[in-house]
């Protein structure tokens, strides 16, 4: 199935994010957690791809067991400025084995340490390159608040344009907390002429490690309820998990409400998470009790 037919069927998209284990003996865990995730009924379930590529074949694996045992579609994820073409011809290669229909085709993070590969430098060019050799519909990362890397939310997101010409079907967005951002995007993009579905990314923050780790790189912005939140529950990790849960299902309501044409839930590998989400929107994704639309 391709992911983009979903969207012009004018119905929330309901989604989630997993990532491959660093190890293969985690495996089976992870599979569980899919298994667990499937319950919800996803109408896809995007998996990661390690920086540079290293765990390109765990990608694949959990794409092709989401596909092939859950009828869960998968969203892959591929990276390109590590790679050289060789190396992502074998990655589209197995992804193609793997019954991988859709693809998120994206940049990846410059990293000090790892000397980039020349032959791709913009995400752009990898759908290009997709496009014209392979059959895979493919999806773009977009920037609520910018790309770090850009000079101004202005200027990012007129880069969406050369998405949507290389063939994007739809976007994404990096996870964001301040819900207004995504509707100011999203005028700025259509403004700039950027027609593409916006799916937005919502991490539910449950665990103040989280804001170390995950929302310090993402560089998103805190709202000022967000912040009490975070400090009203510092010191109580039950409280925290509620109101994150809480947090997390107000920001999906407002985004559907207001009309996004859907919610992607990065869930990092938390079924228990996911499930209490998907709890406090189904109604709001138009399903009935058994999960059916
Ligand atoms: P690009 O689209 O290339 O954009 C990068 C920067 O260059 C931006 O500032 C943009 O404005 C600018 N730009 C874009 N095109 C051009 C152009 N043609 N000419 C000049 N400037 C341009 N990383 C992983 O390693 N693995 C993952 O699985 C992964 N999944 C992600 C999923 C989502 C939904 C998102 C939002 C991000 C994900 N990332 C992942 C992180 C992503 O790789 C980084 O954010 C990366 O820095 C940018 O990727 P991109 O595809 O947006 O790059």
């Amino acid at each position: 199935m391709r992911i983009y037919s979903l969207f012009e069927q004018k119905r929330p998209v309901f989604s989630l994010e997993v990532f491959p284990p660093k190890q293969t003996v985690n495996f089976e865990r992870v599979k569980q957690t899919l298994r667990e995730l499937a319950a919800l009924r996803p109408d896809y379930v995007s998996v990661t791809y390690g920086a540079a590529g290293t765990a390109a074949g765990l990608t694949c694996e959990l794409a092709a067991f989401l596909k092939q045992e859950l009828q869960v579609e998968p969203l892959a994820h591929l990276t390109c400025i590590n790679s050289s073409r060789r190396q992502l011809d074998g990655v589209l290669g197995r992804m193609q084995e793997a019954g991988v229909e859709n693809i998120l085709a994206l940049r990846g993070d410059r990293s000090p340490e790892v000397e980039p590969q020349k032959d791709f430098h913009h995400a752009n060019e990898l759908m290009q390159y997709i496009g014209e050799r392979y059959d895979f519909s493919l999806a773009g990362a977009c920037y609520p608040e910018g790309h770090p890397d850009s000079p101004s939310a202005e200027e990012d997101v007129k880069t969406l344009l050369y998405k949507q010409q290389a063939g994007a079907k739809h976007l994404v967005t990096q996870l964001f907390f301040d819900t207004d951002a995504y509707f100011r995007f999203v005028d700025r993009a259509l403004a700039a002429g950027v027609t593409l579905p916006v799916q937005p990314g919502v991490m539910p923050i449950v665990k103040l490690g989280q804001i170390q780790r995950t929302v310090a790189l993402s560089a998103a912005s805190l709202p000022a309820a967000f912040s009490k939140m975070i400090a009203r529950y510092e010191q109580d990790p039950d409280g925290l998990y509620k109101a994150g849960i809480q947090y997390a299902v107000s920001q999906c309501l407002a985004l559907l409400a207001g009309g996004a044409p859907g919610v992607h839930i990065y869930t990092m590998n938390n079924a228990n998470v996911a499930r209490q989400v998907y709890e406090g929107i189904k109604g709001a994704l138009g399903r009935g009790e058994d999960g059916c639309v």
